[in-house]
């Protein structure tokens, strides 16, 4: 607020750190890596990752090695830094450097991984990929054959995991998940003894299902609704604007760019601090809602890059004037509203919540030990 910014954004990482024991109780004796990539989907890697390492969480993964690079000065010997999109060619002895765990999706990978072993004369920790559906990344079953034939390719990659990614976890009841899991059972018993890794949030609170070893989580971690229907995860980000200047304008007025909104009566219109530039979603224009003094108020017109139109008429006068809160993120509207008010998912709300906020982080209160 000091410096001026567009809206406060706050980070409970008390509710981080409750959905984290929530989810862990769920998979158990699974443990729960925290996901956090995308700067932990947008709300700080380091404090998120923080709060999630006093909660008891040793396992972090990140989309790039660049990612792995800032949070590695964070973490504790005994943490593990793994990298979910691998190896770019080229970046293998950077990873060996700080000690990353790179996920190989590709024969090649594993290649040059063990090229870099032998070279090194240690052996380097991986996880190992499969592809069971989803045609995004991991080892092809071609791929798997050649490795049944020549095992000594991964001669030097000590395999801490192998994993693989469901394409449908968000619907429990899709027959892709079954599917998925079966296959993956079939292709873990190549690596005997190896932990093993499927589930992301929606596969992890999943009903009646076996989660391998250690299950990735993150938007349930970050308040996301894990599946449709009842959330059970704590909302963990909120977010106030506030009221820049207000007006009132007649009956036939037209409001924002393009003046695609016409007030069908004389209307009190305020204007609210947050646009797409600060990640608020350009898709809501004219469909969207935001909250003050828990009183739903329509976004009218189109959102425009530094601020939104509202239509204030009905709301009692006291909550109205120059710098008064707009609830966007909070207990009347979480990320899951807002996403289906733009026709996106809760994960893009969060990712694209941006640097133009003041944030602050409410405390994780651990328990204290019992004496
Ligand atoms: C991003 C990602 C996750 C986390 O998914 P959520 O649905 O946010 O829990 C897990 N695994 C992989 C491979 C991912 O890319």
């Amino acid at each position: 607020m000091e410096c001026g910014t567009a809206a406060d954004l706050r980070i409970d990482l008390g509710a981080l750190v409750a959905n984290y024991r929530l989810i862990a109780q769920r998979v158990a004796p699974a443990q729960v890596a925290g996901v956090v990539k995308a700067d932990a989907y947008g709300l700080g890697a380091v404090p998120v990752s923080r709060a999630l390492l006093d909660a008891g969480c040793r396992h972090f993964f990140v989309a790039h090695l660049c990612e792995a690079v800032e949070l590695k000065p964070h973490m504790p010997q005994d943490a593990t830094l793994y990298v979910l999109n691998g190896l770019r060619p080229g970046a293998e002895a950077a990873c060996a450097g700080i000690g990353a765990v790179p996920v190989l999706n590709a024969l090649a990978q594993i290649d040059r991984w063990a090229a870099l072993a032998r070279e090194l004369k240690r052996s380097l920790p991986a996880v190992v990929q499969v592809d069971t559906g989803m045609s995004r990344l991991g080892l092809t079953p071609d791929e798997l054959a050649i490795l049944r034939d020549e095992p000594e390719r991964l001669d030097g990659v000590d395999i801490r995991l192998v994993m693989t990614h469901l394409a449908c976890a968000d619907d429990p009841s899709d027959q892709t998940n079954a599917d998925q899991r079966s296959l993956f059972d079939s292709i873990a018993a190549q690596f005997p003894g190896v932990p093993r890794s499927i589930d992301n949030s929606g596969g992890a609170m999943a009903p009646d299902v076996r989660h391998g070893d250690i299950v990735r989580a993150g938007i349930a971690l970050y308040g996301g609704a894990p599946h449709d229907g009842p959330n059970p995860m704590a909302a963990v980000v909120a977010l106030d604007a506030y009221i820049m200047q207000l007006r009132q304008v007649p009956a036939g007025a037209g409001v924002g760019y393009g003046l695609t909104h016409r007030c069908e009566r004389p209307t009190h219109v305020a204007t609210v601090s947050v646009g797409y530039a600060d990640g608020w979603p350009r898709h809501v224009s004219g469909r969207g809602s935001v909250y003050i003094g828990g009183i739903r108020v329509p976004v009218i017109g189109r959102v425009s890059m530094d601020s939104m139109a509202i239509d204030v008429t009905d709301l009692p006068e006291d909550l109205l004037y120059p710098g008064a809160p707009v609830e966007l993120l909070g207990p009347h509207q979480t990320i899951d509203d807002v996403a289906a008010q733009a026709g996106t998912i809760s994960y893009e709300i969060l990712t694209r919540l941006g640097s133009r906020y003041e944030r602050t982080y409410l405390p994780a209160i651990l328990e204290s030990i019992e004496p």
